[in-house]
């Protein structure tokens, strides 16, 4: 595929490309351009010509197009969703899951729409003020390998419905998908520069967007090391910030919680996207009164995970999306196994068979008496590895739970009201999950507290993240 800058499909300046491959079997599936600084400028100019008519449209207007945006990408899901399986490794039906949450979001921005309006203050007799809500102008969104509909979702949505323009940076592993969804945006009627899409790598093309002072606004979602980086660059230009950097999600399961769904809820939690999700559940936190049992029945349940290419029927875990991301997990691992800090009980290591060659696969991994100082606790495990750590009541798995520099998400597991409020205000999380853990509607907030974060994407509350207000005092 190549990049799209003003609704054409584009080759990088310098006539570079970069290869996609399948992380299931290391197959060549395309490459995109390598794109370079030029390249972001071109989009930078086109976005600019495209501005002024997209601003002037009403909300409404933009509404529509992302509504046609949606409804094309339903009928072509399945295409999609083998596509995003293809480059990015998980399961099919979890790639249609996604690709049918890119639509929700757009949906949900759809419906908002009429909601946006400006306001006008009364502020003594003859006299008013009017709040206008101006959009930011051009943006910037960089967009990782691990949940990359969705989340080109969350900033693509509000961005365009206040009437933005953008400049997109894919993940180097995974454009595919990203390019076919902004090209379904633009066949339903995004004028021509609206949203661009450059291809290449985040040392040059992320780097330039982040860097460039025409770009006013920028939505990371990345590593915190990245998201630092980030931040420090973009002050240079005072660009305002959206960072989503992922988490170290607690689970807690209380002595009466429902034992089964908190099984099925850890598993799918832990192991959805071979781990690579950053609501994952990456730390859980058991009551000793039903340690053993729980830990039996998750044991049993995990050892029931099917690994394999992710095309293939009746599979539950792909591989890991690269050989990089795969070598930190056994990185990782390998340090519990060298220093005694757990119990490795399930899992472990690669996969042996044939059918593994060439692809990134790593075992479901469960790890139990984990010590407080553990680098499972102490880092983020962005891969198939659940450490288990008992704790003998609720103030416990709360205090250690927040021992974290991670804020994301969290989860309690009980059938009691009084333990889930105590939880929710408690937890240092920017989402607290009851009996759940992952799934979030388009209308509720995502983002996180600590170095988990700032701002917040999906739902009403971020389109405030996409405007400018400007006072209009009248005296008439
Ligand atoms: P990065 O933060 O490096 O990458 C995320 C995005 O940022 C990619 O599009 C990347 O481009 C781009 N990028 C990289 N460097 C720059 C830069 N200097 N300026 C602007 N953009 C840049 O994450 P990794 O892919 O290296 O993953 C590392 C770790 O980050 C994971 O192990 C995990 O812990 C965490 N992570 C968290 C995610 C989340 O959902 N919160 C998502 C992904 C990772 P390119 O692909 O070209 O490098």
């Amino acid at each position: 595929m190549k990049m799209l800058i003003g609704g054409e499909w584009a080759d990088s300046s310098s006539g570079e490309a970069c290869e996609v491959r399948n992380p299931a079997n290391g197959k060549l599936l395309d490459t995109v351009p390598l794109g370079s600084t030029e390249d972001v400028k071109r989009a930078i100019d086109s976005a600019r010509g495209a501005l002024g008519k997209w601003s002037s449209m009403t909300a409404r207007e933009r509404g529509k197009i992302l509504f046609k945006g949606a409804q094309i990408v339903r009928e072509r899901q399945m295409d999609l969703a083998i596509t995003l399986t293809m480059e990015q490794g998980k399961p099919l039906k979890e790639a249609r899951d996604e690709i049918q949450g890119f639509a929700n979001i757009l949906e949900y921005y759809t419906g908002v729409s009429a909601a946006i309006h400006d306001s006008l203050v009364p502020v003594a007799p003859g006299r008013y003020g009017a709040v206008m809500k101006r959009p930011i102008g051009i943006c910037g969104a960089i967009i990782p390998w691990n949940v990359p509909a969705i989340i080109m979702g969350w900033k693509v949505g509000p961005a365009l419905l206040t009437g933005n323009a953008l400049v997109l940076k894919p993940a180097t592993a995974t454009p595919l998908t990203n390019l076919s969804l902004a090209a379904i945006l633009c066949e339903a009627g995004l004028p021509a520069g609206t949203l661009n899409v450059v291809t290449g790598q985040g040392s040059t093309v992320g780097e330039e967007i982040v860097r460039n002072p025409a770009i006013r606004k920028i939505s990371f979602t990345g590593s915190i090391d990245t998201g630092k980086h980030v931040m420090k660059v973009a002050a240079e230009s005072m660009k305002r910030l959206t960072l989503e950097l992922g988490g170290s999600d607690p689970m807690i399961v209380c002595d009466d919680a429902d034992m089964k769904k908190a099984v099925e809820g850890a598993v799918s939690g832990r192991f959805y996207n071979c781990g690579q999700t950053c609501t994952a559940v990456k730390r859980l936190y058991v009551f000793e009164s039903i340690a053993d049992t729980y830990i039996k029945m998750l044991k049993a349940s995990i050892e029931g995970l099917k690994v394999g290419n992710g095309m293939d029927e009746g599979v539950n875990m792909g591989p890991m999306n690269s050989a990089g991301q795969r070598d930190k997990i056994i990185r990782q691992v390998d340090t519990v196994r060298e220093k005694g800090e757990g119990k490795i009980i399930v899992g472990g290591g690669v996969p042996p068979g044939e059918r593994y060659v060439g692809g990134h696969f790593y075992m479901p991994t469960l790890v139990t008496d984990v010590s407080e100082d553990s680098v499972l606790l102490r880092e983020e495990v962005f891969g198939p590895v659940l450490p288990v750590v008992v704790v003998k009541d609720l103030d416990e798995a709360i205090s250690r739970a927040n021992a974290s520099k991670f804020g994301l998400g969290s989860s309690i597991w009980t059938k009691s009201l009084e333990r889930a409020s105590i939880a929710s205000s408690r937890l240092e999380s920017g989402i607290t999950w009851v009996n759940q853990h992952v799934k979030l509607p388009p209308e509720m907030p995502f983002g996180g507290v600590k170095e988990s974060g700032i701002g917040r994407e999906n739902g009403f509350e971020t389109l405030d993240a996409y405007y400018e207000l400007k006072s209009v005092m009248i005296n008439l």
